[in-house]
């Protein structure tokens, strides 16, 4: 039996060399962290709900023509991804003000934004992913313009796809995260979405109840995240009504 290589392990996720060369095998742990890992949990079954959420809305994207990185999920905790040149930025696209944003410009939490804002944050845990602008970016060289551009259509599109999924089944994305990266292909270059799409990376509200459906609710000690998480994957027909929380796999004999 060999032994795979581990290219990566950050908070979330475990990165493994892939079977074919460009490929990597992404690993969902249920390890979760907010405030820049002050604050840990082990939530069983989150790392199970991520893949198949993740699985759900890259399929999604991928099927209206906005590349990401996703090629298949191999099993409960894994899924196997093209392997991207991470650019050290995220993207940040929200709709209504909420975390952040209320906290550093004083907007309520829950006040519509007239227009979707991006920003950008620079990925540095040393420093706490602090927000950047364009300018910083550009003078820093973490990316190009042209590749800003492409961000932003991307994170965009992404927004309107996600949006209106979450619309459907009755929850309001307020904002989320994405991660893109390189691939080249000949003598070009271009990007795609990486990373994962999941609850652990946006935020979402039930529109009836004001309820929060992603990690605000380890953040802020709101209840059971496992349980937010399966009802989101049950609306969106990931998972069965009658499913209970995803906890670890139970070994039979
Ligand atoms: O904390 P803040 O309000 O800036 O977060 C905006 C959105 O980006 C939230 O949906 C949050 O879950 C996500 N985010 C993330 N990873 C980070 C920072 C924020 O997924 N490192």
């Amino acid at each position: 039996m060999a032994r795979r290589k581990k290219i990566y392990e950050g908070k979330a996720k475990i990165l493994y060399e892939g079977p074919e060369p460009g490929t990597i095998v992404q690993y969902f742990k249920d390890d979760a962290t907010a405030f820049n890992a002050e604050k840990r949990a082990t939530i069983d079954g989150k790392g199970v709900l991520n893949n198949r959420l993740s699985e759900f809305f890259m399929t999604g994207l991928n099927g209206i023509g906005v590349p990401t990185h996703f090629i298949k999920r191999l099993n409960m905790r894994e899924q196997l991804v093209r392997a991207v040149e991470i650019i050290p930025i995220e993207i940040v696209v929200r709709n209504t003000a909420a975390g952040s944003i209320s906290k550093r410009l004083g907007i309520p939490e829950g006040t519509a934004l007239p227009r979707p804002i991006v920003e950008f944050y620079y990925k540095d845990d040393d420093l706490g992913d602090p927000i950047v602008s364009e300018e910083h970016i550009i003078a820093f060289q973490w990316a190009s313009q042209q590749d800003l551009d492409d961000m932003v259509a991307l994170a965009l599109r992404v927004n309107d796809f996600m949006s209106g999924v979450m619309l459907s089944v009755g929850i309001k994305l307020v904002d989320f995260k994405i991660e893109v990266g390189r691939v080249f292909e000949g003598d070009y270059q271009r990007l795609i979405v990486a990373d994962e799409i999941s609850p652990d990376s946006c935020r979402l509200w039930d529109i009836k109840t004001g309820q929060k459906l992603d990690k605000d609710v380890f953040r802020r000690d709101l209840g059971n995240l496992a349980d937010a998480y399966t009802e989101v994957a049950q609306r969106l027909g990931v998972l069965p009504k009658n499913a209970t929380p995803m906890t670890k796999p139970t070994l039979i004999n």
